[in-house]
């Protein structure tokens, strides 16, 4: 891509707004505001949320996961059955015949319904459907840039078993799954699986917490055990029975990208799943639920990662693996070459082509944050000057070289 041609480039305006996330997102152009806690995503914030997105579908399909695309509308009568039509949480809305719809911000009534028509046996069980779409919430507060939306992306998967032990198995391999995903997006070494408050279905649901200042929860880790606790759920009781003392406790922030659940038969014995067993007998199916913000996981990685000069992305999930620099007038030429050899060999590039000093081309570079940056000028002729973004070493390599970077 070439950067003249972008649709979102960077911006002069230097507003600072309350979260780091949302000033370097919309800075670099890879996100707009559209209202508070609503973001409309520009070709390279697009590109990396789709990034997340696949690393999450990849790692649910691993598991067995299927993928479906269920309705934003959800109707009254759903909500209903579960006792979840009067929740603050719902944007609601009504058909002109006064038909009334609440806007999807979960889906366990929506995928119940259509699980009840396919389950009659035992032997249509396990399966687990996941879906990565709009989720629409009447936040109180959208101060966190695209970490808090009042219109997000969420990748929520819901499965169903026959008994408690096969959800259990299944639950941890859900868990090891959100381990993975969130180690190719580089949040592994800061992200710790949380015990945490379970509603009213279990005892404890799972968050998964990545340490930082901009978090919205307070957790309590007990490092050397490996174990962080929600501060919601932190009761002498809770201490007794997971073995740690309070005195050993570190309070730190962080923020909740994604949580896991086991439902029981709350949704099933509600929307009226049913299946025969072994013996003929009816039973009500146990559930799962499993939940990740893709945009949410974006801003965290931006918080995270990023330095003073702007954003550091991971190379899984980079808008693009190297930014192209050409300086001065007579490394066009070989600039246009380098970029077209690159695009051949599938590695994708962005090539900054503007009539610019190299400066402010290089200020834009660590804004955008792409891992490589490639610069040719007229000085190094034929031979390459490439830089990690995360790294001050500058080395002058020949183009064949490159490879070996990307
Ligand atoms: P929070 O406590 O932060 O409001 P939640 O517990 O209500 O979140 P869940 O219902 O567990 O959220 O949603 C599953 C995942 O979806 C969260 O772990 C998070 O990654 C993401 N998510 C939830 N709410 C938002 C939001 N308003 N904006 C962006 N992502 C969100
Ligand atoms: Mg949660």
């Amino acid at each position: 891509m070439k950067y003249s041609q972008l649709f979102g480039r960077t911006r002069k305006s230097q507003k600072q707004y309350e979260s780091k996330n949302q000033t370097l997102l919309q800075q670099a152009g890879f996100v707009d505001q559209v209202s508070a806690g609503v973001y409309a995503f520009l070709p390279l914030g697009l590109r990396v949320l789709n990034k997340i997105s696949n690393i999450v579908r990849e790692e649910m399909n691993a598991i067995g996961g299927q993928e479906v695309l269920l309705s934003a509308l959800v109707p009254q009568e759903l909500w209903e059955k579960t006792n979840r039509w009067n929740l603050d949480v719902a944007f609601k809305t009504e058909l002109n015949n006064g038909g009334k719809f609440a806007l999807g911000w979960s889906h366990e009534e929506v995928i119940s319904t259509i699980a009840q028509q396919y389950i009659q046996s035992y032997k249509d069980l396990p399966f687990a459907p996941y879906q990565i779409q709009t989720k629409f919430r009447n936040e109180a507060r959208a101060k966190s840039g695209i970490m808090r939306g009042r219109e997000f992306l969420m990748k929520d998967m819901y499965s169903f078993h026959v008994d408690q032990t096969d959800l259990d198995a299944f639950y941890e391999r859900a868990k090891d799954a959100y381990f993975r995903v969130f180690s190719r997006v580089g949040l592994g070494d800061r992200t710790f699986v949380t015990f945490a408050s379970g509603g009213v279905f279990a005892k404890f649901s799972h968050e998964f917490q990545t340490l930082s200042d901009a978090g919205e929860d307070t957790i309590y880790l007990q490092r050397d055990k490996n174990i962080a606790i929600n501060k919601e759920v932190l009761t002498d009781e809770v201490l007794a029975e997971l073995g740690v003392r309070r005195d050993e406790l570190e309070e730190v922030k962080a923020i909740e990208v994604g949580n896991i659940f086991k439902l029981g038969s709350r949704f099933s014995e509600g929307l009226d799943v049913k299946f025969l067993d072994e013996k003929g007998a009816q039973q009500f199916p146990v559930m799962g639920c499993y939940g990740i913000g893709p945009s949410r996981v974006m801003g965290t990685v931006v918080e995270c990662l990023s330095d003073e000069k702007g954003m550091v992305w991971p190379k899984e999930i980079a808008p693009y693996a190297v930014h192209l620099i050409d300086i001065g007038e007579g490394a066009r030429g070989q600039a246009e070459f380098v970029y077209e050899s690159l695009k051949k060999r599938g590695v994708e590039v962005l090539w900054d082509d503007r009539d610019l000093r190299a400066g402010e081309k290089f200020a834009d570079a660590d804004l955008i944050g792409i891992p490589l940056r490639v610069v040719v000028s007229e000085r190094n002729g034929k031979m390459l000057e490439v830089k990690e973004r995360s790294e001050g070493e500058v080395r002058v390599i020949e183009l064949e070289a490159l490879s070996a970077f990307v």
